[in-house]
């Protein structure tokens, strides 16, 4: 491990990498590290996530756009900076009126050490720790795994440090550090001791790689002589965990509560939040001319397929894009809870029709009788000519679908 014994001349702002030297990375270094981050927590599809060394919170912010997620919990040894920036972790205004999320999110920022083992932060799925480690002296450093790895125990955990490997590109010299903070600046081998380490101790696996290059940096260069900017490792959790007996015991609660809330969130339950979803996309479609057009294919017929939904976001999120999800909410719900919609399945698949007549035809409307026996041969006409997974949407004018819709029943 190198020391930091020079006084740097022109050291790097801790967010940007690129004020020396006009050296200029593409996205900013920084967003790179968040992205990479993020990345991880969305692939991993984890619950909880704990960001160690947050300072500005900013990274707790790109969590949240993890709309899943349970837990969030930021942790920073600097008071003055979580009260100054705490607030990132709150629910914004649009969060409580606009869009609240589909599942609870409780979020926490705590002023403390990550040499300390708090009980709050046991079992969190996933942790990170941005370009911190680097900013430790050897005794605390000495803690980190036995935080992470022994205590903690994620299921995944990001580490990055600055790879001192790359900074001839800062024009520094030897010894010369990128932040007067640093205690040391890591070369990939060291780094990598590190990390292997911590594995061999504690029962995970790594992968290292790369963040952050410079746009005239060879594929040699990148990949064997110097590396990247900063260096990301990925541990993920070997073991089952362990027996309670064997868990590392925690110091209580040590960390001071910054911040605690819980965010507003959406209590209807799925099949509720795709019912009243396609409620209002079908009452647009009979409302919007242009969308009409695109499906219209004979007089007062259109066929929309079940795809079709997946072009209005909020309902392409509701059902994860699944499809089938739909199909599903059709089965279990009966017509006239869709403003007459059906879904007609037989052993080929599902089909189904929009039928309306349109809102400018001035066609006399037909009665009810007519409309019903109508729509039963239609239906039965189409059921094993048409391509798999339309939707049927029976309605003699816009009116009436608006009608129909105030019926939907609310209850899942
Ligand atoms: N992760 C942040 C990001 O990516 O935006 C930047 C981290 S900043 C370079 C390092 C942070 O580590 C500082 O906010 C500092 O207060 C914090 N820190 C230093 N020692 C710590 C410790 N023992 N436990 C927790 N945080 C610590």
């Amino acid at each position: 491990m190198t020391e930091n014994t020079s006084e740097p001349s022109a050291e790097v702002d801790k967010d940007d990498e690129e004020s020396v030297n006009n050296i200029r990375f593409s996205p900013p270094v920084f967003r790179q590290r968040y992205s990479a981050a993020l990345d991880v927590a969305k692939k991993s599809k984890v619950k909880s996530v704990a960001d160690f060394g947050c300072a500005e919170c900013k990274m707790l912010i790109m969590y949240k756009n993890i709309l899943n997620l349970e837990r969030l919990v930021g942790v920073d040894i600097d008071q003055e900076l979580l009260r100054l920036h705490g607030y990132r972790a709150k629910p914004l205004m649009h969060e409580f009126i606009v869009k609240p999320r589909n599942i609870q999110l409780h979020a926490q920022v705590f002023c403390g050490s990550i040499a300390n083992l708090d009980d709050r932060l046991r079992d969190v799925d996933m942790v990170s720790a941005i370009e911190l480690i680097e900013h430790l002296y050897p005794d605390v450093l000495e803690k980190v795994p036995k935080t992470i790895f022994g205590f903690i125990r994620p299921k995944v955990a990001l580490i990055t440090t600055p790879n001192g490997e790359f900074n001839k590109y800062f024009g520094f010299s030897p010894g010369q550090f990128r932040h007067w903070d640093h205690k040391f600046e890591w070369s990939r081998e060291q780094f990598k001791q590190w990390c292997d380490n911590c594995c061999n101790k504690y029962g995970y696996d790594v992968e290292i790689s790369q963040i952050g290059f410079l746009g005239f940096q060879s594929k040699e260069d990148r990949e064997q002589v110097t590396g990247g900017c900063s260096q990301m490792a990925l541990f993920t959790l070997k073991h089952q965990q362990l027996e309670e007996e064997e868990r590392i015991k925690s110091d209580g609660q040590l960390y001071e509560t910054i911040v605690d809330v819980l965010y507003p969130f959406d209590e209807r339950s799925q099949t509720q939040r795709i019912i009243h979803e396609m409620s209002y996309v079908i009452s647009r479609l009979t409302r919007e001319s242009e969308l009409l057009a695109e499906l219209v294919y004979e007089p007062q017929k259109a066929v929309m397929p079940l795809e079709k939904f997946l072009e209005f976001p909020i309902l392409k999120q509701q059902i994860e894009g699944d499809v089938q999800m739909l199909e599903d909410v059709f089965k279990l719900r009966a017509t006239a809870e869709f403003a007459g919609i059906e879904l007609v399945c037989d052993e080929s698949g599902c089909k189904s029709f929009v039928k309306w007549i349109h809102p400018y035809d001035n066609s006399p409307s037909e009665t009810e009788e007519d409309f019903n026996q109508w729509s039963s041969e239609q239906v039965a006409e189409n059921t094993d000519t048409n391509q798999c997974s339309t939707v049927d949407v029976w309605s003699n004018n816009a009116r009436q679908v608006d009608e129909a819709d105030v019926k939907i029943e609310m209850g899942s």
